[in-house]
């Protein structure tokens, strides 16, 4: 959103000649139904149709789950793109050019401080992990895993040291705002300590990148000790888990080449594979895919393989994630590790 706007005269010309039920037939199956036109709803599980679109007034409405908008807000919804790719999305089915006003300034983006201190954060953990002494067993970890200082370098993973405030001092050192670092995870605050304290401790780093490159977000792993294993940051106004996928930034290319995805539970599972070679690899940010993720693969490939842990658990979640898969229009495979 940050690098342009679009005039709204555009916005309005596109929402006018766009045609919803065209748009939303391309993945539902629409039935006639008077003046409107009636589905089961793409967004909830239903068997009886309650999910309605009304041309004349060009908008839709599920009156089992309430979902209801325009056709931006549909395309936004159901193929994972934010307003600006939406516009664009539909603009160039109705055949209008898209022009973007730079009438927004980097400086008024109110997400700017979230990629400021996510990029700050990055290349601070990153210096944590080189340095000789501070990031010596988190470079023997990532060795033992396969994961050498090239791999390690390509996918911007660093170390969080195991300190209540080294962290929070840089950055505050910095200038960097401490709310922002709180609501972005870096930060945390107990009723006990009256100073916030870092949010990642003795955790190796896994940066969460957008699409476009840009840090949103941290995965950390516990080196040594019974803490949670996995540390993740909690959604901000720049990270919405269920909609991004580990390592797609840099394998998105790949996957289109190869015409196939490979979908992995976690950060080491994805770095480590791609470490041995295959670049089309990504991994789920959470218990099990979402539909928003699944629709996300489809802009790259149809064909998607599942690596998981043959354990009950991992076949459990294999299951539910090829359902929504193939949801999506997707045809998953399964290849389960001992
Ligand atoms: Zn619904």
């Amino acid at each position: 959103m940050a690098d342009g706007l679009i005039p709204q005269s555009i916005i309005d010309e596109v929402r006018v000649r766009s045609d919803l039920v065209d748009i939303v037939g391309d993945s539902v199956s629409l039935k006639k139904s008077g003046r409107e036109f009636k589905a089961c709803c793409p967004f909830h599980d239903e068997k009886t149709a309650s999910f309605y679109v009304v041309p004349d007034k060009g908008f839709y409405k599920c009156f089992g789950c309430g979902k209801s908008g325009s056709v931006f807000d549909f395309v936004m919804e159901h193929l994972g793109m934010d307003f600006v790719e939406a516009v664009e999305h539909v603009a160039g089915r109705v055949g209008v050019e898209v022009r973007r006003e730079h009438r927004v300034r980097p400086e008024d983006d109110p997400d700017r401080p979230y990629y400021e201190i996510a990029a700050f954060a990055q290349s601070w953990f990153r210096e944590q992990l080189i340095a000789e002494d501070v990031g010596a067993a988190a470079r023997s970890y990532l060795e033992n895993r396969g994961i050498d200082a090239a791999t390690a370098e390509r996918f911007g993973i660093g170390y969080a040291p195991d300190e209540w405030r080294a962290f929070r001092e840089a950055a505050l050192v910095h200038g960097f705002d401490e709310e922002v670092m709180l609501v972005s995870g870096l930060l945390k605050k107990s009723e006990k300590s009256k100073e916030p304290y870092d949010g990642f401790r003795g955790r190796v780093m896994f940066p969460i990148e957008s699409l476009g490159g840009k840090v949103i977000g941290f995965g950390g792993r516990i080196l040594e000790g019974d803490a949670p294993k996995y540390i993740n940051s909690p959604e901000t106004p720049i990270y919405e888990k269920g909609k991004n996928l580990y390592g797609l930034s840099w394998a998105k290319n790949t996957i289109r080449l190869e015409k196939c995805a490979l979908v992995v539970e976690g950060y080491m599972d994805a770095v480590s594979l791609a470490a041995a070679g295959f670049e089309n690899v990504v991994a789920q940010l959470g218990t099990a895919l979402t539909e928003a993720q699944a629709v996300r693969l489809t802009r790259y490939t149809t064909r998607v393989v599942l690596l998981f842990d043959s354990d009950k658990a991992g076949l459990k979640a294999t299951f539910k994630n090829g359902d929504i898969l193939l949801e999506a229009g997707l045809r998953p495979a399964v290849v389960s590790l001992p």
